[in-house]
């Protein structure tokens, strides 16, 4: 590896910050000279912010006003390979600099002054002299039990200057430690035997470390219906990675990250990876961001913003359940981590691995026109096998107005009750009911700031907005005609189906797992670990139970309503609605009992149902395919939204229908603009928002024709504007 480019003590320094500036500014190089990818700190007005040395200094200011780096901060300088992937990530999402580098500087802590380093705690010696202050210092830790801090806490909160904290260090009365960001990870051993794996997961898994053995760029699309063993091909790859000296990242969506799954890979490697994920502590995340940056943590399982961290020498990134649609962040920075996983790994000389059992058409079509590398598992390990799926045709069960559960379903519940086996109950809906009406007047309770309907949280008492999330509490009395005692819930949420189920199956122990009915991540994957040892009979769940669980006693799984997808004029929901469906049925019969999945549906001859039940996933790509490139959308064309929001609707729309007008900029690549429209989402927190959806051939350059075209429109006051590349719907 070479070393980075040095700056002596007063060069010219750009230094790109995370300020919204349109520029680097230039700096001086501070005393001691800093490396080019430096972390620093720099002043900024009357403020002091962190930047990172991004090159030589343009030197068009006049160089007397020029100020001074104040100093390079403690941490290994950003390397050229991740300041180029944030460019280049900038540059496909049209995301200002200043925003790309927020998303690589969030570990806290990065200005922590060196005095961090260390932290204090009670120590075993005692003081030889007993002045005042140091009584202090002791009776502050005493009243700690053992917790430790940072000189500068613990002198602080004493009264004290640090030097009698440091006295009482070398008399051994104070112990001086490592602070825990700078503990190493345990040594992971790739070489430790994993499972015997059957010959069509060998032959995947030599695949698989091939590629990774190149030591060069390339992407497989593993596919494998659930149960497979993807997890256990891949885990080989991370290994490949891993003897080879280099670096892993495994991409899950947020839930998935279970328990379960860190059991395997610390069966597999002898000692557990690096966790990066909303739940991990400060110190926890401040701790990876450094081991990462110094090669100390081998492989990263984290959430999608772990793409963003300082790796120095990576060799594999995995994107688990790689159609997930959490993978796409929505705020903020619109970018999808599949694609950004792509992008990094092509710059840094990676190899990915994209694993799942319903892939994104856009991955199918790149592995059919052969930009990845296709790998596929036929078989479920082991003796399971694939569940049986068939349709429940509602239109002829004669189901009363408010209930769901089916009598051929029920039926089929009460079978797998007598047998001790587990039944799952799917519905996609959080919540209690989707709709609360008055019965007097016909009214529908709406959020206040959001174009959506409150839902009925019954175990929290409130009705949620599930678009910004207000919420209140489930009034008395209807909202616009004052009627009392007349509101009800119309339609079925995962709660609702709970009490429905409770009544049917009296003598059934019942989970029902939504994540609103936990306090916390930790708390709801302690319940779905229960339910894998069997605390459960029958499991009531959303979209959550749908993500990569193992339930070996699980063998029927019933789809309360396999139309709900279908609904809409998104182009996308067919594909939806296929691998939600499929993954939901994979649920079933994954030990040695066969499953069976049941589709309540009033469509039973829709086409995507038909393909389902077939479990003809080839026959339902191509012909889904044939329809995207018909309508010359993904995969086969590219398409961007422009979401343009204010409080006002009038001047979201103004907007939109000034830059609809002045579309030459994208005429001159051919582009078509639709719109302005109510954006799928249309209002939210109460602002309004007004979409333009941008149409191009797969050739046409895109972002260079977006930035001219919204370039025209001056974004200020209330007006806001943001470019979702690749949008999910369309
Ligand atoms: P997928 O990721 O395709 O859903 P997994 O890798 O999770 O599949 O495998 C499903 C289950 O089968 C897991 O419990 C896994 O430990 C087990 N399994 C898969 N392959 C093997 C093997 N070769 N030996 C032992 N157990 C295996
Ligand atoms: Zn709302």
């Amino acid at each position: 590896m070479s070393t980075p480019q040095f700056y002596d003590e007063g060069d010219l320094v750009a230094v790109l910050t995370t300020q919204p500036l349109d520029r680097a500014l230039d700096y001086k190089a501070p005393e001691g000279g800093c490396h080019l990818g430096a972390f620093v700190e720099v002043p900024l007005g009357p403020r002091k912010v962190l930047g990172v040395v991004w090159g030589p200094g343009k030197g068009d200011y006049d160089r007397a006003r020029i100020r001074s780096v104040i100093r390079v901060l403690d941490a290994a300088p950003m390397r050229e390979e991740l300041r180029d992937f944030l460019r280049r990530a900038a540059d496909y999402t049209l995301t200002p600099m200043p925003a790309m580098l927020r998303l690589a500087t969030r570990a806290p802590g990065l200005g922590d002054p060196p005095s961090m380093r260390k932290i204090y705690r009670r120590g075993t010696g005692e003081p030889r002299r007993l002045t005042d202050a140091r009584a202090r210092v002791l009776e502050t830790l005493a009243g700690y039990g053992d917790l430790s801090f940072t000189l500068r806490e613990l002198a602080e909160m004493a009264g004290v200057t640090p030097s009698v904290v440091k006295g009482l260090v070398e008399q051994g009365a104070v112990a001086e430690e490592d602070s825990p960001r700078d503990l190493p990870f345990a040594r992971l051993d790739p070489s430790l035997p994993g499972k015997d794996l059957t010959p069509d997961q060998a032959a995947g898994a030599a695949q698989l470390a091939a590629a990774v053995g190149t030591q060069s760029y390339g992407t497989t699309l593993l596919r494998g219906v659930t149960g497979s063993g993807k997890t256990e091909v891949y885990l080989e790859a991370v290994a490949a990675a891993l003897a080879a000296g280099r670096q892993a990242l495994v991409l899950l969506p947020e839930i998935a990250l279970t328990a379960e799954f860190l059991t395997r890979v610390v069966e597999r490697f002898g000692a557990k990876p690096a966790e990066w994920h909303s739940g991990a502590t400060m110190t926890e995340r401040r701790r990876i961001w450094r081991m990462v940056g110094q090669g100390q943590a081998q492989l990263v399982i984290g959430a999608r913003s772990a793409l963003f961290l300082p790796f120095q020498n990576l060799g594999l990134i995995v994107v688990d359940e790689e159609h997930d649609t959490s993978y796409k962040q929505e705020e903020g920075v619109l970018y999808n981590a599949r694609d950004m996983a792509v992008l990094r790994a092509s710059i840094a000389g990676s190899h990915v691995v994209l694993a799942s059992a319903t892939p994104s058409l856009e991955s199918w079509a790149n592995a059919q026109a052969g930009k990845y590398t296709r790998l596929e598992l036929t078989s479920r390990f082991g003796p399971a096998v694939m569940p049986q799926m068939r349709a429940i045709d509602m239109r002829t069960e004669g189901l009363p107005s408010d209930a769901w559960v089916s009598p051929t379903l029920k039926a089929e519940v009460d079978r797998r009750l007598e047998l001790g086996e587990q039944s799952m109950l799917f519905i996609n809906r959080r919540g209690y009911a989707p709709i609360t009406l008055c019965r007097a007047c016909g009214h529908q309770i709406g959020c206040d700031h959001c174009d959506a309907r409150m839902v009925e949280h019954r175990f929290l008492k409130r009705l949620v907005c599930h678009q910004c999330g207000e919420s209140k509490p489930m009034p008395e009395a209807c909202p616009s005609c004052a009627a009392e005692g007349k509101l009800a819930p119309v339609g079925p949420g995962v709660e609702r189906l709970g009490e429905e189920a409770a009544r049917l199956f009296p003598q059934a122990r019942i989970a029902t797992l939504s994540s609103d009915l936990y306090g916390s991540a930790r708390a709801l994957k302690a319940e779905i670990e229960g339910i894998a040892q069997g605390a459960a009979d029958i499991i009531i769940g959303t979209q959550l139970v749908a993500k990569g669980h193992n339930f070996p006693k699980l063998t029927l799984v019933g789809v309360i309503d396999a139309d709900l997808g279908l609904q809409g004029s998104d182009l996308r929901a067919a594909e939806r609605t296929f691998q939600l469906m499929r993954q939901v049925a994979g649920r079933a019969g994954r030990a040695d009992k066969p499953g069976t999945a049941l589709l309540q549906t009033y469509q039973p001859d829709h086409p995507v149902i038909r393909s389902i039940l077939a479990g003809d996933e080839e026959g339902f790509w191509s012909a889904e395919a044939k329809e995207r490139s018909q309508a010359g959308v993904p995969p086969y064309g590219r398409m961007a939204g422009i979401i343009l929001s204010a409080p006002d609707a009038a001047l979201a729309f103004d907007t939109g229908n000034m830059l609809a007008r002045q579309d030459g900029p994208l005429r001159a690549i051919g582009a078509q603009v639709f719109g302005p429209a109510p954006a799928p989402i249309a209002r939210v927190r109460g602002r309004h928002r007004v979409r333009l959806l941008v149409k191009a051939d797969k050739a046409a350059p895109l972002q260079d024709a977006l930035a001219r075209w919204i370039g025209q429109v001056r974004v200020k006051g209330d007006l806001r504007l943001a470019v979702d590349i690749d949008p999910q719907s369309f």
